[in-house]
């Protein structure tokens, strides 16, 4: 392998000792909001999501529920047979967006580099502002307890000099986690975890290391990378990394990020379109939602699909003009998914959805001039947020989204 040389890994690894990332990641932040909101629910066993009579799948757990094995991404009707005292509350998805954007402002007082995943998750690069707040773990400290105080929800967050591990910390004291890992202590902290934690490492790669009594992330490092590209090919050099705490992915800032997507990752693989389907929308309402919090329009969309064996295609098409509608988004994507991803009876791992090619200039012009054949369909899309946001989701669904 030649595609990387020791001077340009010790630059790589020089340089990251250098960043400061923090991952923050709310704890059943669906489920946490509810209870904060609605006292009669802090301490029992809550799901949001979809109904039982349905199709309806799991949004968000509370830990009370996951003790009985409820978990996000199950069918609400096996949610309830685990745990037949659950407590069913439907989303509120634009009002998790104004919770979210609370949490943004506390964030956007340490950094301006913020990156979310979701609503509920996002990573920060603190490494040209945590000096001024004393380093930063105490910047994870601080904005751990801000939110708490400000906001009565618990995060999780991990600090670590590169995304890969700031998110692995976060996650593993979870809930009510604060880790931060220095750059000396990077190996250490890796060496005992599972491979399943390395990006891409799911069951089937888990096994090929397996079958050469690999286990643990430390066991891999011991891995040549000559050994590693005869077994894995193109993503021996992803598994070198990564497993000697290489990741020198920037954080994206959403406004400077050419596109805004967002995936699930399913506990259990899914074959059902139907259930597939309802993900989707429920993808794309919030994918959406965050396009018109950040005054952009989209042209282009993206659905990704991911199967338990680990192969993913992407399928993209450009509207007919850019916009900010959900609906539009949302035909687009269904026809993506019934036209271009075969329904083979292949069970599904992940599903994803995107907008590209943004715009902020398309979406002053929307909102100025209010054409005739977009005002309709984005006044229903601000009639629907505003009694979504008054009497919850479950008030109004869109036609599409049944779930
Ligand atoms: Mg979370």
């Amino acid at each position: 392998m030649d595609s990387i040389t020791a001077g340009e890994l010790s630059a790589a690894v020089s340089s990251q000792k250098l960043r400061k990332i923090i991952h923050v990641d709310m704890d059943a932040f669906y489920a946490s909001v509810e209870q904060r909101d609605r006292p009669e629910l802090r301490g029992k066993p809550l799901a949001v999501g979809g109904s039982a009579d349905g199709r309806g799948v799991v949004a968000a757990a509370s830990y009370e529920a996951r003790k009985h094995g409820v978990h996000s991404a199950m069918a609400m009707r096996k949610a309830v047979q685990l745990c037949p005292d659950l407590a069913i509350v439907r989303p509120r998805i634009d009002y998790y967006s104004k919770v979210s954007k609370s949490i943004h402002e506390i964030f956007r007082a340490y950094t301006p580099i913020i990156e979310p995943l979701s609503l509920d998750e996002a990573f920060l690069d603190v490494t040209a502002t945590a000096h001024l707040y004393g380093g930063a773990e105490k910047v994870g400290i601080a904005v751990k307890s801000r939110i708490r105080d400000e906001l009565s929800l618990v995060a999780s967050v991990g600090v670590a000099p590169c995304k890969f591990v700031a998110k692995i910390a976060s996650d593993i004291r979870k809930p009510d986690a604060f880790v931060c890992v220095s750059p000396a202590d990077v190996l250490r902290f890796l060496e005992p975890l599972p491979i399943e934690r390395i990006w891409g490492v799911g069951k089937v790669t888990a096994r090929q290391f397996r079958n050469r009594s690999i286990r643990t992330i430390g066991e891999l490092r011991q891995l040549s990378l000559e050994t590693l590209a005869e077994l894995f090919g193109n993503s021996a050099q992803h598994y070198w990394e990564l497993s000697h705490g290489i990741d020198d992915r920037p954080v994206v800032c959403d406004r400077e990020a050419k596109s805004i997507s967002s995936e699930t990752t399913f506990h259990e693989d899914i074959a059902d379109r139907s259930i597939l389907e309802s993900w989707l929308s429920l993808l794309v309402e919030s994918v959406a939602r965050r396009l018109r919090n950040q005054e952009l329009t989209g042209r282009g969309i993206e659905i990704k699909v991911r199967y338990s064996d680990f192969r993913s295609i992407t399928r993209s098409m450009m509207l007919q003009q850019s916009t900010d509608v959900t609906n539009v988004f949302l035909e687009g994507a269904e026809a993506l998914l019934r036209t271009k991803v075969p329904d083979d009876g292949r069970s599904v791992r992940l599903i994803g959805f995107g907008i590209h090619h943004l715009s902020h200039e398309e979406y002053r012009q929307l909102h100025l001039l209010d054409e005739e054949d977009t005002i309709k369909p984005r006044t229903i899309d601000a009639i629907s947020d505003t009694i979504a946001n008054r009497f919850g989701r479950g008030a109004i669904q869109r036609g599409k989204s049944k779930r």
